[in-house]
């Protein structure tokens, strides 16, 4: 690989939280029960996704790393039909095996054979050999920008890549309770969740007692919501007296998808009003339902910042939504 296509892959993959999300979202693509985060050195010595999900062959494998290949996606229709996997443009493994030292060890569901694992380095296949692995799927990222020294100098410190990272598997984390997600850190496990739960357990093993204890259900759809784009609200927002000067922990969710969006926290901000002190954010896990068509995701896509074609009204709904729910207990 050429040093343009490296620097390419540095736009894209901007540290190791970006590499992160790829990997997650690939396990939960692959339908897994369970996913486990492992991180050293905030990611940039190693990441490891261990999932349990559908796994790959050896012929699959090869072709996971190579560039312009998905398995999820037919054809174009696919595409305007709105994307029903998180993944669909067949880079990230090969963007990221470009700018980092790259293991895959995985053995499909229900194949009784020995696994594969393939080693990928700066671009390139460097071993494909049979091992023993339980069915799923390792991907071990190690050394990120090994070979791109300028874009090594951008990361910041440990605990600021790690926080980076924790907050990209805690919105996963939330959004799937269904799934037994789990962050270790430099060998300490920082949370860890069940996957038999609903969101408050999620909140529980994310966050602790505390916050969860705090929690206050929101769920508004139809009449209940002013008029605008969004079909339904729902989720958790904080007791406005557990909170922290960090936005951090506003976990908002469109269609499924963890996004930032101006128009929801501000709705967000504005149900609180005056409860919050100045530059103080609740802990919140919301979920918006709006069709496709109302949201506009290319505003910046690696940002995962959307707006709505009417964000007055998303202002106004969210607001409206979180407001009744604290009315409700008597805030
Ligand atoms: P995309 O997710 O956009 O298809 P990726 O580069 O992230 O592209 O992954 C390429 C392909 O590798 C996926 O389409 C999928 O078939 C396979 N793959 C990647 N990660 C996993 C995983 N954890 N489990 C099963 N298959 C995977
Ligand atoms: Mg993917």
């Amino acid at each position: 690989e050429d040093t343009v296509a490296r620097i390419a892959a540095g736009e894209v993959v901007e540290r190791p939280a970006s590499a992160v999300k790829e990997l997650v979202e690939n396990s939960l693509d692959a339908g897994a029960d369970s996913v486990d985060v492992t991180v050293e050195d905030g990611g940039t010595e190693l990441i490891r996704v261990a999932d349990d999900g559908d796994g790959m062959g050896e012929a699959d494998l090869r072709a996971a790393v190579r560039q312009h290949t998905t398995s999820k996606i037919d054809g174009l229709e696919d595409l305007e039909s709105g994307i029903a996997t998180l993944g669909f443009r067949g880079e990230a493994l090969h963007t990221i095996g470009s700018v980092s030292k790259l293991t895959i060890r995985s053995r499909p569901q229900g194949d009784d054979g020995v696994g594969t694992e393939l080693v990928y380095e700066g671009g390139d296949v460097v071993s494909v050999e049979p091992t023993g692995c339980p069915a799923g799927t390792v991907v071990e990222v190690a050394d990120l920008f090994y070979n791109t020294p300028a874009r090594r100098k951008f990361l910041k410190t440990t605990a600021t890549e790690f926080a980076h990272v924790n907050r990209v598997v805690t919105r996963y984390a939330l959004a799937n309770p269904d799934v037994a997600v789990s962050l270790t850190h430099d060998g300490r496990e920082v949370f860890a969740t069940t996957g038999q739960g609903d969101l408050q357990a999620a909140v529980l093993a994310v966050y602790g007692r505390e916050v969860a204890s705090s929690m206050i259900p929101v769920e508004a759809d139809g009449d209940e919501l002013p008029v605008g784009p969004v079909e339904s609200i729902t989720g958790l927002v904080s007791h406005p007296e557990t909170n922290r000067s960090s936005r951090e922990y506003l976990a908002t969710y469109v269609n499924g998808r963890a996004v930032s969006a101006d128009a929801v926290r501000e709705g967000i901000m504005g149900a609180y009003g005056t409860q919050l002190g100045g530059d103080r954010y609740p802990f919140v896990a919301l979920f918006l339902e709006v069709p496709g068509d109302a949201v506009d995701v290319n505003v910046h896509p690696r940002k995962r910042e959307v707006r709505f074609g009417d964000d007055d009204a998303v202002r106004r709904q969210v607001d409206s939504a979180v407001e009744s729910a604290l009315l409700e207990h008597g805030l």
